[in-house]
């Protein structure tokens, strides 16, 4: 896959794509990546909460 995630395109993003994320609480990691919870909504996770 391309690197879809790097460059230019996070300056486009809300925060530069930056936060914290809802799964580790980590902040000011970027949240690159949709994760549906058990309520079935999709968030956006840090790359250590991609993997399931
Ligand atoms: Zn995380």
């Amino acid at each position: 896959m391309a690197k879809k995630n790097r460059g230019k395109l996070l300056n486009k993003l809300p925060a530069r794509g930056r936060g914290k994320c809802p799964l580790c609480e980590k902040t000011g990691i970027k949240l690159l990546y949709p994760y549906r919870t058990e309520t079935n909504t999709l968030i956006q996770v840090c790359k250590n909460c991609r993997k399931k």
